[in-house]
């Protein structure tokens, strides 16, 4: 067969693991425009490096992020990986400030990669009552002077809202970098990178993919030498996205922000019902007025929602009571409402919250509820019908 343009207004799956290079001038170009790491190469020589399919998807979530570069990675945690090493300069790195309130996936990899393997000096800052204390913080600057503060803008599963405008503000103050995982929030609710936020990580696998079935991360900004140096990292340790899953990750993000819109008026419509329900002891989300951080989402997010992520606790006299509530709860809905440990699926998923972080939320009750996309009324009824036989 003779190759030729097709007429297709979709960039193609190239999964080419190396790209033909006509002689060996056009060689020596490639290469050389390689070593300058730009977004998008003229040739394109090995996949691992740089794919088209991929870089059409970086350029999806570049238009709804608003920024001037993306970068795929195959999973949320080498996009972290990714944004957290480019700093990492040897004997001359500095100590870097991680928030307390983040991913525990990402705990664990600070604490067995960047402290146990590499031994970097890593500090943590805490939350007060629910809320960042942003004069300790301050303070903490002051004395520890980091080269970086990490934060997620929605934390994980008490939904804090981490006031990203101010800690930004105080951060230019003293001159370091801020990396946000935006996750939980998306660019629907908050664009961080416009507050001078220096890098902006998704766990692309949540909400950008929102199907239940695809792993991925990208990593966010503006300044050209971070995306050079993010460029070479991401190539030299292997963490590209598939052009398979770039593919298919270009088509489910051009219903992004339907889906988000729906799924946080749905999250915002359950939690005001569930903070009715009398077996329900407390509701944690940053649209209810008496969430810690609700007037920081009210700033943040505009009105635009409040994320689709609910936890609430059951009440009970004593922690078998509780407990039992929990599991009952939870075979009650099963048909509907599975325990699937992710989230940003289409359908309400749901996670034992003592079950998974153990003693740092050991409330026997807690539940988090990923709130789906599907029809609310159904989703009322269901958790309705469970809740009247608990
Ligand atoms: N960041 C947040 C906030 C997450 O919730 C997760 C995973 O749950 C990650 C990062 C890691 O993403 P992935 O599982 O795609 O590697």
């Amino acid at each position: 067969m003779k190759r030729k343009v097709v007429n297709s207004s979709r960039m193609p799956i190239y999964r080419d693991a190396g790209f033909e290079l006509s002689d060996a001038g056009k060689t020596a170009e490639a290469f050389r425009e390689e070593s300058e790491h730009t977004r998008e190469p003229n040739s394109y020589i090995y996949s691992r490096y740089r794919n088209p399919t991929v870089v059409s998807a970086e350029e999806e979530i570049m238009r709804i992020e608003g920024c001037e570069w993306a970068l795929l990675t195959q999973s949320g945690m080498s996009a972290i990986d990714t944004a957290l090493s480019i700093f990492q300069i040897g004997k001359e790195t500095k100590p870097w400030l991680f928030f307390t309130e983040i991913y525990g996936g990402t705990i664990s990899y600070i604490e067995s990669v960047l402290k146990k393997r590499r031994g970097l000096d890593i500090h943590y800052f805490t939350p007060e009552r629910g809320n960042y204390n942003l004069t300790e913080f301050e303070k903490v600057l002051s004395v520890l002077k980091p080269e970086f503060v990490y934060i997620e803008s929605i934390s994980n599963p008490m939904l804090i809202v981490a006031d990203v405008t101010e800690i930004s503000s105080i951060a230019k103050k003293h001159d370091l970098r801020v990396i946000i995982d935006n996750t939980f929030a998306t660019p629907f609710l908050y664009k961080p990178l416009g507050e001078g936020v220096d890098i902006v990580i998704h766990s692309v696998t949540k909400y950008f993919s929102g199907h239940g079935n695809l792993t991925a991360g990208v990593l966010c900004g503006n300044n050209n030498s971070l995306m050079q140096q993010a460029i070479e990292y991401r190539k030299l340790v292997g963490h590209m996205l598939s052009p398979d899953d770039a593919y298919r990750l270009q088509t489910q993000i051009q219903s992004f922000e339907l889906r988000f819109e729906r799924q946080c008026n749905n999250a915002s419509k359950l939690a005001e019902y569930l903070d009715n329900v009398p077996v329900v002891r407390k509701v944690w989300f940053p649209g209810l007025k008496d969430h810690p951080t609700h007037m920081i989402a009210e700033k943040l997010f505009k009105a635009r929602g409040y994320g689709a992520m609910i936890t609430f606790d059951f009440d009970g006299k004593d922690n078998t009571q509780k407990r039992r509530r929990r599991d009952e709860f939870i075979h009650q809905v099963s048909e509907k409402i599975k325990l699937i440990p992710s989230l940003g699926d289409p359908h309400t998923i749901l996670m034992p919250v003592e079950a998974v972080w153990g003693v740092k939320y050991p409330e026997p009750g807690m539940i988090r509820l990923s709130v789906g996309f599907e029809e609310y009324s159904e989703l009322e009824e269901t958790i309705s019908k469970a809740m009247a036989r608990m």
